[in-house]
């Protein structure tokens, strides 16, 4: 051990001085006195820690224990679940919480979080009701299907359905289809967990309807079809198109599954996106079952939303495991709002932010990146350099994963940053700014900033650099 070392270990100060020393700071904060002392005890022991690592010891042993327990106190007395400004472009980004809710859907989420609510109470009977009739009427308005369910996500939906209509029975996917999305969700393993049994036919690149007609035997409850969500296979291909499954399974009393992932209610088709088949579209070829996600291309809150036929859906909702998925009241009174808007396709495209920022015009992208940039400049950071660049943003939420939309991003560099040194100072700053960096540069995507959050986004910038470039000229001095 280093004679410096040794001499620093005996610097660390108690616990009961580093409290009595940040009494102010608990005090103003109001900071519980047994958190205070677990946060002090962990300071110590962190820098005694690092002390006995050999690393560049602190100058003054007793302002960093002090510093470190006061950080401590901050980040446990702050909320974990905190709002980001997303600069990525990513419109449906799971990390960050997938889509942004309508108005209408947070009045209603409001409204039902605030008082009682006839969640499960029918007002014209007087009798006990069901939270899903909420919601069944509208679905089925919606995509043209007979009966409707929804639980807590997609995953659940998919997992329900086999289990209830395919337990100890073959499902026939196409090896294509046989997709992973991010967080773990595998369709051959929540068939497997499902009671199901996996049936892969065709090859990677190419399924025909006679690898289907093959696999069939008298134990086949379904052919499944899955959107293969975050990938796309281009080149020498082949795949069954939805109808001609629901072709293959008629007359050997087959049913047909979809899982569409995001499924749309809408055809995107009309903000110049690729033809994506709509909810709709699926329920008109024939699936008997067919499963989505709430918060994706949908825009609303976290669900799975299981449409088809009246006799399967009876099935999935007397399962009882349907309870274990089920759906609370916010989220049911945010879908409710959400689905409302579908009924004026124009609405929903303006008053929903997922579709609003996926079909956001160029012109208005480029006249956010200006107003952004020149909010920016104004703040007259010391060696920021800003610029703007057009861009390419995505859908995200594994929805047409080729399509590239057109947008223009904000760049900053800064003379003492590297592009990943910006990244981490944005990242840290309050609300954290989270971006991307392309080709080297840092880049704020503007397809996926409110108008409203320029302001704030432009002042958050401009002091979490500030603080940085602050605290350099300290260290260095
Ligand atoms: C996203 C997705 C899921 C999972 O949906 P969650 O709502 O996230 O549970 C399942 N299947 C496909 C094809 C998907 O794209």
């Amino acid at each position: 051990m280093k004679a410096d070392t040794s001499e620093k270990l005996r610097l660390l100060p108690g616990v009961d001085w580093a409290l009595s020393a940040l009494e102010d700071f608990i005090h103003k904060e109001a900071v519980p006195r047994s958190l205070a002392t677990q946060c002090v005890r962990r300071a110590v022991e962190s820098t005694r820690a690092e002390l006995l690592a050999g690393g560049q010891a602190p100058d003054d042993v007793k302002e960093a224990v002090l510093v470190a327990a006061q950080s401590l106190m901050q980040k446990a007395m702050g909320p974990n679940l905190r709002r980001v400004i997303n600069g990525t472009g990513v419109v449906v980004h799971t990390n960050l919480g997938r889509s942004v809710l309508a108005p209408q859907a947070l009045e209603a989420v409001n409204m039902a979080a605030s008082g009682y609510s006839n969640l499960e109470f029918d007002l014209a009977t007087g009798r006990r009701g069901s939270r899903y009739s909420l919601v069944e009427d509208l679905l089925k308005e919606l995509t043209g299907a007979q009966a409707a369910l929804v639980v807590n996500n997609n995953a659940g939906a998919v997992f329900l359905s086999l289990m209830t209509l395919a337990q100890g029975r073959k499902v026939i996917v196409s090896r294509g289809e046989l997709v992973e999305i991010g967080g773990s969700f595998r369709i051959p393993d929540v068939m497997a967990r499902s009671g199901a049994i996996l049936t892969e036919v065709g090859t990677t690149n190419r399924t025909h309807p006679a690898d289907y007609e093959k696999a069939i035997d008298e134990n086949t409850a379904m052919l499944m079809k899955a959107h293969t969500s975050n990938f796309a296979v281009v080149g020498f291909t082949a795949s069954v198109s939805l109808a001609e499954l629901c072709n293959l399974a008629k007359n050997r009393g087959l049913l047909v599954m979809e899982d569409l992932g995001s499924g749309s209610l809408m055809d995107l088709s009309c903000f110049g996106l690729a033809k994506e088949p709509t909810v709709g579209d699926s329920v008109a070829a024939g699936a008997d079952i067919v499963t989505f996600s709430g918060d994706k291309l949908l825009g609303g809150p976290q669900a799975g939303i299981i449409v088809g036929r009246a006799d399967c859906l009876d099935a999935i909702k007397k399962n009882p495991i349907a309870r274990a998925l089920r759906i609370d009241k916010l989220t049911l009174a945010a879908l409710e709002a959400t689905l409302r808007l579908y009924r004026d396709p124009e609405k929903a495209a303006s008053q929903i932010p997922t579709l609003a920022m996926i079909s956001a015009p160029e012109k208005a992208l480029a006249a956010k990146a200006r107003s952004l940039e020149a909010k920016i400049r104004k703040k007259a950071v010391p060696g920021l350099k800003t610029g703007r660049l057009s861009t390419g943003s995505r859908v995200g939420g594994g929805a047409l994963p080729l399509e590239s939309l057109k947008s223009f991003g904000v760049t900053l560099a800064h003379q003492s940053l590297s592009a990943s040194g910006m990244e981490k100072v944005l990242r840290a700053a309050s609300p954290p700014v989270i971006g991307r960096i392309e080709q080297d540069t840092f880049i704020l995507d503007v397809r996926t900033i409110d108008k409203n959050e320029i302001t704030l986004l432009a002042d958050t910038i401009a002091g979490a650099l500030n603080n940085e470039l602050a605290g350099r000229k300290e260290r260095l001095s």
